[in-house]
């Protein structure tokens, strides 16, 4: 079996034109949506992330600002900045980017952000609502695999999903999603003694550990829909995911590239997020 690719850059295309749409509809209103993108410190990949973003919303026509400081701020002048942002009406959208300089506590930070604004989704009121069901902001990445999962029609309910990996703001929150969804959820770590034994299993397997070959083609149940988070650089300096692509791919039967996988979704959801602050600001 070779698998189907879910495409991240096409599915961020469709979802893109959606959003600008929304926002154009937004702006005859008179109402902008507005990400304020905040960047602390010269760390040469969130540099490239935070480009991203802003392109990525003047592109759909949302407004966008980049406010770049030295990594030396206190924390005491990034928290007042936070609140300036907190109590400005042309900025639906705040995203203090990861990782903050060390001696910075990033969650006081994010915890500083109003929940209105948290369309990161990692303030603990947006932790709460999504593990309560309530309305609130999901983190954009497992956001984004959710998107994915539904553009190839695939129906959770009564299916066993292995998330590998725990962080709060990929693992944990994608595990909430497919349990409710109706999935029957495995999370692993790297504790989990028999990995193997668990992905086995697996009707879906998302991996988002940051290692390389995490999961490999003998892991893997014929059919299986793997998609892969992760991001690192394989031995010729190429971005690549944590799954044996070439191997795993035939043995799945949909899989996610990278790049160009989950990636862009992850981008795009900040963007769906972010016009979602705004609809909910001009309501
Ligand atoms: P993280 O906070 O470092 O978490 C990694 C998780 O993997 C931890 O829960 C860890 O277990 C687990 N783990 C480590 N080694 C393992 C092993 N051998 N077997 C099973 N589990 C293992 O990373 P993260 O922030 O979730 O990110 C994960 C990856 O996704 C990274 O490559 C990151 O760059 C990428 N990422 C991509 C996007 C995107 O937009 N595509 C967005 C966010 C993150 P313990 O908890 O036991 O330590």
């Amino acid at each position: 079996m070779t698998a189907q690719l879910i495409d991240g850059n096409a599915l961020s295309k469709q979802l893109r034109i959606q959003v600008a749409a929304r926002t154009l509809a937004l702006k005859a209103k008179g109402v902008t949506p507005g990400l304020a993108v905040v960047l602390v410190g010269d760390n040469p990949a969130s540099q490239v992330y935070v480009r991203n973003k802003v392109k990525a919303c003047e592109d759909a026509g949302l407004h966008s600002v980049l406010e770049k400081y030295e990594a030396n701020m206190t924390e005491a002048d990034l928290l007042a900045r936070v609140e300036g942002l907190n109590q400005d009406p042309g900025i639906h959208g705040i995203l203090v980017q990861l990782p903050l300089p060390a001696h910075m506590d990033a969650q006081k930070v994010i915890e500083a952000i109003s929940p209105a604004k948290d369309v990161d989704g990692f303030h603990i009121a947006s932790a709460g609502a999504l593990m309560t069901g309530m309305p609130g902001f999901w983190p954009c990445t497992p956001y984004g695999c959710m998107k994915m999962l539904e553009s190839i029609g695939y129906d959770l309910k009564g299916k066993h999903a292995v998330v590998i990996g725990r962080s709060n703001i990929v693992g944990k929150p994608m595990a909430l999603m497919l349990l409710q969804k109706n999935a029957t959820v495995t999370i692993c770590h790297s504790a989990t003694p028999d990995l193997k034994a668990m992905t086995l299993q697996a009707d879906v397997i998302v991996v988002a550990v940051g290692k390389r070959n995490v999961l490999t083609a003998d892991m893997v149940k014929p059919g299986a829909v793997v998609l892969d988070v992760g991001m690192n650089r394989n031995d010729e300096g190429k971005l690549c995911g944590d799954v044996d692509f070439d191997g795993v791919k035939e043995v799945a039967s949909y899989i996610t590239p990278v790049p160009g996988g989950v990636g862009p979704m992850t981008i795009t959801m900040l963007l769906v997020n972010t016009l979602e602050a705004a609809e909910t600001a001009a309501n």
